[in-house]
């Protein structure tokens, strides 16, 4: 069987996308596609771009650092690149947070009220407000990041009060398995800490779950941000 093209990965996971919401009632318009472009190369990302994708993620600084400024490289003063979004989805250590909020649109990763300190003191050194979400973990054999959901409406509280920081909702990476409708109780679990914390008046509009193997069962539990790469991308090497 012929291997699709970029283009084709694109299209279907769009179609995936919008079917999955329109099963569960809701308007497709409400979820966006974080195209995750980890492993891949400057060129593969013009492509994406070229095919109307606009928010991409990595899970590295570094590794995002250096294609953010190889795609601005691109642009001269008669061609220009399309705005895009980059989003770190992968975990932050501290010491990196100055460069995060150099380079993301939106950190989906804070995880403890020390980073998001250390983000909100580089944001206002550059004069920014850093938009965030918090990193829930919701069982213990998940990644080794997130907060625990236990201590999770006072992390909110404090990420929320910070003066540089724009909370925007919750993430969360349920455990891998090759079943997606695994995946169905952990998505409803983050879709319902975040009802509780907006009941307590914390406003949290984002919910990033969701990734290639799971991202139909993500949306139709509320997710308003998919992280899609092997769909899209292929297997990464
Ligand atoms: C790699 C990655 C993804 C995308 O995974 P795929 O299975 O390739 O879609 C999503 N979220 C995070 C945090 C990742 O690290």
């Amino acid at each position: 069987m012929k291997t699709p093209t970029l283009l084709e990965n694109i299209s279907t996971v769009y179609k995936r996308m919008s079917h999955a919401a329109m099963r569960a009632g809701r308007d497709p318009e409400e979820v966006k596609l974080i195209a995750v472009t980890k492993t891949v190369g400057v060129e593969q990302i013009r492509e994406a771009m070229d095919a109307g994708l606009r928010i991409f993620g990595e899970n590295r600084v570094q590794e995002a650092k250096a294609k953010i400024e190889e795609l601005a490289r691109l642009s001269t003063a008669n061609f220009r690149l399309p705005t895009m979004e980059w989003h770190l989805i992968g975990h932050l250590q501290r010491n990196k947070a100055k460069y995060a909020v150099q380079l993301f649109d939106l950190i989906h990763s804070v995880d403890s009220v020390e980073l998001a300190r250390e983000i909100s003191k580089h944001s206002e050194k550059i004069g920014k407000v850093q938009r965030v979400l918090v990193e829930v973990k919701l069982s213990p054999e998940e990644t080794k990041h997130g907060v625990d959901r236990r201590n999770l409406m006072p992390v909110l509280a404090e990420v929320a009060s910070m003066k540089y920081l724009l909370l925007r909702g919750l993430m969360a990476i349920p455990p891998f398995s090759e079943n997606p409708e695994d995946a169905r109780r952990y998505f409803k679990a983050l879709r319902e800490l975040r009802d509780a914390a907006q009941d307590c008046g914390i406003p949290l509009p984002e919910l990033s779950m969701g990734m290639s193997g799971d991202f139909e069962v993500a949306i139709e539990e509320g997710a308003t941000m998919v992280r899609v790469g092997t769909a899209i991308f292929g297997e990464r090497k």
